[in-house]
């Protein structure tokens, strides 16, 4: 082994993070595991994954790849390879916790809005490196402050972080008061001009795609749709996708013709027809249908929240703290988020069937942030719920891994295949025997780094 590499280690035994580097180190070697490459192929068993810098360089039966002289090699017989998960859907400006959004549940009272922000943006470091030791190396903020973007700096320059892309500012029909601080999540949109102004100044951050929040159409639906087209329009011209939260069937229809390429919330009013699915096809439009925010805000403003396993192990615990707190406030939320039994509604996951059948691309999101939906946890509860709803647990890892990397165009990403970042997943159990799963996570590599998830989060608590 060369010097450069045994100093390497030496610092990395210190800190107790790094088990394996590739940077200016010898390739690395996983041995024997099996390997679900992200493209929903059938599992490879007793595969060699080989690993030189940041990228992987082969993959194939152990009998067959060789290793490397000189590799780092990991005997992972036993052990389940998965691509690094991709959350489509989360926001870094909401904590997941009850303070998180006053314009749903309004506890000003008790904790100042722009305290909120001031302790979430002061967490990043932290949420970065939850979500990496919940096997998540890439995430999509789909809608928030414009210091998000240096949220996504950040972690670029950060090793023990997911890849962050970012929206900026949702563009939308209101914004609602309770959030309307210096530097606000949302900006309000009234005209078609002002939607191609905002675009382009957005534009100016290279954001990795633009959002809009449809919301609050009354039966008109056409000035709505007049800025909206504006922005897709605007957006297409530079080059950049756009996103929509729509849950109604005649806004996401809308939102579709208006060219819109991802869908970041499920329909959950009416059965999808043939139209709007011959449109999302022919389209490409991503399809998120992000259940877990639901059943989120369901299990903290009703009350009946109790931290799982892994919202234990990885989940913010101020977060949480808040949430557990909500009954010793005595605060009876609005009764708009009664707890839903089952926990996905009938229709959303009868619409996930049908778009699964007729081939539109699913991504998984969590929505985290949102309150009762934690950073890192929260996917995985997604792609459960995911799997409740009808999809095979391979189509829920198909979504959370090669899915995410066609909604962001990134080549890199999302499959396990020589060429690709080494971004990856180990488990100690066969998450297509159980989804649940994925939550056994043994290591998480980022960029061809291997990193121990209970040395990430050792410490934060
Ligand atoms: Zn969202």
């Amino acid at each position: 082994m060369r010097p450069a590499r045994q100093r390497l280690c030496f610092f990395a035994a210190a800190f107790g993070l790094l088990l394996g580097s590739a940077a200016a180190a010898a390739p690395i070697a996983f041995v024997g595991a099996t390997v679900l490459d992200g493209t929903g192929a059938p599992p490879l068993v007793d595969a060699t994954v080989v690993i030189d810098g940041d990228r992987i360089v082969a993959v194939g039966p152990a009998a067959t790849v060789a290793v490397p002289a000189g590799a780092t090699r990991f005997d992972v017989r036993g052990k389940w390879l998965l691509p690094g998960l991709i959350d489509s859907h989360m926001h870094f400006f909401q904590s997941g916790g009850a303070f998180a959004r006053p314009d749903v549940i309004d506890l000003r009272a008790i904790r100042p809005y722009t305290d909120e922000v001031a302790a979430v943006r002061a967490a990043i470091p932290a949420t970065l490196a939850r979500t990496l030791a919940s096997g998540i190396t890439t995430v999509v903020d789909v809608g928030g402050p414009l210091w998000t973007f240096g949220v996504r700096d950040l972690a670029a320059r950060t090793p023990a972080a997911p890849r962050v892309a970012v929206s900026g500012p949702l563009l939308t029909p209101y914004l609602p008061p309770e959030v309307a601080v210096a530097d606000p999540p949302m900006i309000q949109i009234a005209t078609p001009d002002q939607a191609r102004a905002e675009v382009r100044r957005l534009a100016a951050q290279r954001p990795d795609l633009i959002k809009i929040w449809f919301v609050r159409a009354g039966p008109d639906l056409s000035p709505q749709v007049a800025w909206i087209r504006a922005v897709i329009d605007e957006a297409h011209t530079a080059g950049l996708r756009v996103a929509v939260h729509a849950t109604e069937l005649r806004l996401a229809r809308a939102a579709v013709e208006a060219g819109a390429d991802a869908l970041v919330h499920g329909v959950d009013d009416l059965v999808v027809d043939a139209p709007f699915l011959f449109q999302l096809l022919a389209q490409g439009v991503v399809y998120t249908p992000t259940f877990a925010v639901v059943e989120g805000y369901a299990r903290a403003l009703g009350l009946t929240f109790r931290p799982t396993s892994m919202e234990d192990r990885a989940g913010d615990p101020a977060a949480i703290e808040s949430i557990l707190q909500l009954t010793q406030l005595r605060i009876r939320p609005r009764g708009v988020f009664p707890a839903p039994v089952p926990p996905i509604d009938p229709e959303s996951a009868a619409n996930l069937r049908r778009l699964r059948d007729a081939g539109v691309r699913i991504a998984a999101g969590s929505d985290a942030g949102n309150i009762g939906t934690l950073h890192g946890p929260g996917l995985h509860r997604e792609l459960e719920l995911m799997v409740q709803a009808g999809l095979t647990p391979m189509e829920a890892i198909v979504a959370a891994t090669r899915n995410g990397a066609l909604l962001l165009r990134n080549e890199d990403i999302g499959v396990i295949a020589p060429g690709k970042v080494a971004d990856l997943l180990l488990l100690d159990a066969d998450p297509l025997a159980d989804i649940r799963n994925t939550t056994q996570i043994w290591r998480v590599v980022r960029a061809g780094v291997v990193y121990d998830p209970a040395a990430l989060l050792a410490g934060m608590r």
